[in-house]
């Protein structure tokens, strides 16, 4: 039984030197901290990360300490009693890493690792290890200067293990380098806020690249568009090249582009409003991955109509854009029973937290988003690879 003594929080900076929080917990059974990350191509149904702003959730966090004290903590929905005291009073940010901090500290009081405590079902079963999802080239809102219109290119090893599908993404995104440096006369080596390689080919030059990796290595490929963010005044404003297409001419395009290219995964291809448009791409593409992100944003009720709309096959789970950990459950069972593949993802602000593997496979989730490199990003692969090599033991 875990029991919250007293809770502290601060600010500290995330991999886009934005400020987050840190919150740190004392319990019965030590002290233990967690923070949080932050998104930038948030959906505009994201629950806030904060209830006014930061200093005001670090300011009234400190005042629940002794209505945490009343509460023991023994399993994972327990949390939800720690969920009924802050709701309405803090942000989805400060919520996740309370919660996060909580189950550090009940994974150590159980003596058992975080991912053990998600669900008591999984324990004598045989689990399975998300996929890497890792983004190698980054345009969109993560990226400056001429670059991509889409946000997010993506590298998803066929790999059996962890540890390897990581040495492929690895080894594919330095080789990108050199195909940048050939084709790209502004190549400059640059990163983006992902540490995804910045570039001002448009889409489908990058595409055509990326073609090439897919026929020569064991990889799927995907692309996060993220197309809510250049979706204004009923057009997709895309500036590389310039051109503005409407609600049917985005979907001829993206449409076009699954015919032509061996894209697995589409994440956002059209605004988080149109669910419409993602249900026509997936009857004509039922075998890729149409992905939910800021469609969904990790909500129970948008799932929901994006399970009776039929609009995608899977979705992104993000904890922070809901904040409450027991309702991340429900979203992942809700989705799993409809039999829609799970993603967990980083945001694009991170942190050295690593909690994500443990959630991700804990729920036995069917990919792992979480970048290639820099090391916000690489504490969670190798977190990965850890509970990996415990397991093979
Ligand atoms: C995304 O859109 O998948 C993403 C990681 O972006 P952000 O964290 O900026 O919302
Ligand atoms: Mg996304």
């Amino acid at each position: 039984m875990v029991f919250i003594k007293s809770v502290n929080a601060k600010k500290i900076f995330d991999s886009r030197k934005e400020k987050t929080i840190l919150i740190t917990i004392k319990t019965n059974v030590g002290v233990f901290s967690a923070s949080s990350p932050n998104g930038k191509s948030k959906g505009k149904y994201e629950a806030l990360p904060y209830k006014k702003d930061l200093d005001y959730d670090i300011f009234t966090i400190k005042k629940f300490k002794d209505y945490f004290s009343d509460e023991s903590i023994d399993c994972f929905d327990d949390l939800r009693r720690i969920e009924d005291i802050v709701d309405g009073h803090l942000g989805a940010n400060t919520i996740f890493a309370l919660e996060s901090a909580t189950l550090k500290a009940l994974a150590k009081e159980k003596k058992e690792e975080i991912w053990q405590l998600i669900n008591e079902n999984y324990k004598n079963k045989n689990l399975k290890f998300p996929r890497l999802v890792g983004n190698c080239i980054g345009g969109g809102k993560h990226s400056k200067g001429k670059k991509p219109d889409f946000q997010e290119f993506l590298l998803i090893p066929k790999e059996n293990s962890i540890f390897e599908s990581q040495k492929q993404n690895k080894k594919i995104k330095s080789l990108l380098y050199d195909n940048l440096k050939k084709i790209d006369r502004n190549f400059s080596g640059k990163k983006n806020d992902e540490n995804a390689w910045m570039t001002s080919l448009n889409d489908k030059s990058v595409l055509d690249i990326l073609k090439e990796i897919v026929n020569n290595f064991k990889i799927d490929l995907g692309i996060d568009c993220a197309a809510s963010t250049f979706y204004k005044r009923k057009k997709y404003h895309y500036l590389n090249p310039s051109i503005n297409r409407d609600k049917e001419e985005q979907f001829n395009y993206i449409s076009n582009l699954l015919r032509n290219y061996p894209i697995f995964y589409i994440e956002d291809p059209f605004d988080e409003n149109d669910f419409v448009s993602f249900s026509r791409l997936l009857k004509k593409y039922p075998n890729r991955l149409i992905v939910g992100d800021d469609l969904t944003v990790t909500n129970l009720n948008r799932l929901k109509k994006a399970l009776e709309m039929k609009s995608i096959n899977a979705i992104i789970i993000k904890p922070n854009q809901n904040g409450f950990l027991s309702k991340v459950k429900e979203v992942c069972d809700l989705a799993k029973k409809n039999n829609i593949k799970i993603i967990f993802s980083h945001r694009s602000g991170e942190t050295e937290e690593t909690i994500l593997a443990d959630l991700a496979f804990g729920f036995q989730a069917d990919f792992l988003k979480s970048g290639i490199s820099g090391k916000e990003r690489e504490v969670k692969i190798k977190r990965l690879i850890e509970i990996e090599k415990k397991l093979k033991r």
